[in-house]
């Protein structure tokens, strides 16, 4: 698929053209391929995206068109919607927790790699005929800081355990390999690092020489300040293999959702009403595309766009609210937001293209979010 011509150059030209008075979505299928190629040209070993981060259709048409080809599902509709795009696609269902049913439609769909963190999941995979030809990969957990939210909370073995896990991996005949994710929105390389340097160690105490070390997602977005530095991280990663495993480095994976899809969509908010107290209620919040902000803590790319005025009048500290009656329903602390700021204004939200449309809900009403394809996004 190429770059098609979108209606609209720019989220302010369509915004200023219809006056959407529900929340919009802009989709720049160009910024989506251009992130896919950096992760292509610049990680050291087989990118594939993390699905769950944004499933949409024209995201995964466009990862695929950009030369994406294996994918990370957790579920079997994420399964049947990769491959329903792509029939080659090389499926990783790397979610540690299946049922036999699950399992049973992952082997129909071909999946290439597996994950586990414990021994009645990797029982479940024998006993379900899961082919030899298979990776399995056990997934590591660290006490490692550096991201917002700590995956190893749910899922991963302590090394000691995963020695053990390691070895019966090997024993059932499956291919051996290993995983970990270092945690959503890590900006810090020497989380891959301190994980890299522990598999290595397991690897060796249970006497098995990996096939592959999937290296996992958790690259930063750009959220606030200055832009993460990709390059960075996927240098230290490679550093970290080398130095640990030497001449028996096994082949790297990543599997990117954030920092692959975020910056390829951007959210306009409009402004519905700003009280007396200089509270601002929007037409979307916590329960719709800002779900995150709560979590990983505000974004400061904000562009206000108004039919009125510039709106770059000296920023006002607000308190910003959605739309909905729940009074949870409230971004973090405050907000710097143009001191002239007016009803009727937007406010786009650059930077949210990841965990946004994917966990949208309809609570009040609200929650229903055009998709508008522009060639740019600012
Ligand atoms: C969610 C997830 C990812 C993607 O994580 P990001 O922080 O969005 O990059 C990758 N791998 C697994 C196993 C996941 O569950």
């Amino acid at each position: 698929m190429s770059l098609v011509t979108a209606l609209y150059a720019s989220p302010s030209q369509h915004l200023l053209s219809q006056a959407p008075d529900h929340p919009v979505l802009y989709f720049a299928p160009s910024v989506l391929q251009a992130t896919a190629k950096r992760f292509l040209a610049g990680f050291p070993g087989l990118v594939t995206y993390a699905v769950k981060a944004n499933d949409a259709e024209e995201v995964l048409e466009n990862l695929m068109a950009a030369g994406v080809e294996a994918f990370d599902v957790a579920s079997p509709f994420e399964m049947a919607r990769v491959k329903a795009l792509m029939p080659s696609a090389v499926l990783h269902y790397n979610n540690p927790v299946r049922s036999e049913a699950e399992v049973a439609t992952a082997i129909a769909h071909g999946v290439a790699s597996y994950s586990v963190d414990s021994m009645g999941e990797l029982s479940k995979l024998v006993r379900c005929g899961v082919p030899l030809s298979a990776e399995v990969s056990v997934r590591l957990r660290l006490p490692v800081k550096g991201a917002i939210y700590d995956f190893g909370a749910k899922f991963g073995a302590d090394p000691e355990h995963a020695v053990t896990l390691l070895r019966a991996v090997a024993e059932a005949g499956f291919v051996p390999s290993m995983t970990f994710h270092p945690g959503t929105q890590c900006a810090d390389p020497a989380a891959w690092g301190a994980y890299i340097e522990t598999c290595a160690t397991v690897a060796r105490a249970a006497g098995v020489s990996l096939s592959r070390l999937n290296v996992g997602g958790g690259y930063a977005a750009h959220r606030t300040g200055a832009a993460p530095d990709l390059e960075a991280i996927f240098a230290a990663i490679e550093l970290a293999t080398v130095r640990a495993f030497g001449a028996e480095a096994p082949a790297l994976v990543c599997e990117p959702g954030r920092a692959m899809v975020a910056e390829s969509f951007s959210l306009a908010t409009r402004v519905k009403a700003i009280r007396e107290d200089n509270a601002v209620f929007l037409n979307d919040g916590i329960y719709g595309g800002l779900a995150e902000l709560p979590i990983l803590g505000n974004i400061d790319r904000i562009e206000p766009v108004s039919t009125k005025a510039t709106r770059e009048g000296a920023p006002v500290e607000r308190v910003v609210f959605g739309p909905t009656c729940d009074s949870l329903d409230r971004l973090p602390g405050l907000v710097p937001l143009a001191g002239d700021l007016g009803e009727g204004d937007w406010l786009v939200w650059h930077g949210l293209g990841a965990y946004s449309t994917a966990t949208v809900t309809r609570f009040n009403g609200y929650g229903a979010i055009e998709v508008v394809t522009t060639d740019r996004l600012s």
